[in-house]
């Protein structure tokens, strides 16, 4: 009898790791744009995929839109959702596109500790792809943020090119 109910203990073990598995899946939000990793591997350059996917961080001074001051907009590099206009864009100074904010509606806030402390991570709202992170040391005369993003996680529409 009581090697019945150890059997029945493990199956309830079981089924619960089950379940907080599952919650966590449905927890985790979907996005418009959804590919697999190996779709986003085969569909966007190196970098782009290191930095969006993989949440990775390209060299400073490395980007080719780190010195861009033409009109246009920034678009997510992954999903070509608009970002953050160039009016936004200043010269920061880190070796990264720097803005003072962004199309808010399109941008994703989140928490990161991974270089050991809390850290305002910014995502796409459309694909979920990993752009930058905004510190408190912006301007601050308009917004007193920075947006400190990747340039390989962003593609520029030239205004006169639309
Ligand atoms: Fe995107």
């Amino acid at each position: 009898m009581k090697s019945i109910y150890s059997i029945l203990l493990i199956f309830i073990l079981i089924g619960c790791k089950g379940n907080s598995q599952e919650t966590n899946k449905k927890t985790q939000k979907q996005y418009t744009v959804f590919k697999t990793e190996n779709e986003w591997k085969e569909s966007l350059p190196q970098m782009a995929y290191y930095v969006l996917r993989k949440s990775g961080t390209e060299i400073a001074f490395s980007g080719p839109l780190n010195n861009n001051k033409k009109e246009g907009i920034y678009v997510c590099a992954g999903c070509q959702s608009p970002l953050y206009k160039s009016e936004f864009k200043y010269d920061s100074g880190s070796g990264w596109p720097a803005f003072d904010r962004g199309i808010e509606k399109n941008l994703e806030y989140d928490v990161d500790y991974k270089i050991g402390y809390a850290r305002s991570e910014l995502s796409c709202n459309n694909c979920g792809g990993h752009l930058g992170h905004m510190f408190g040391d912006g301007p601050k005369n308009t917004t007193g943020n920075r947006h400190c993003i990747n340039s390989a996680a962003l593609n520029f529409i030239q205004t006169d090119e639309k």
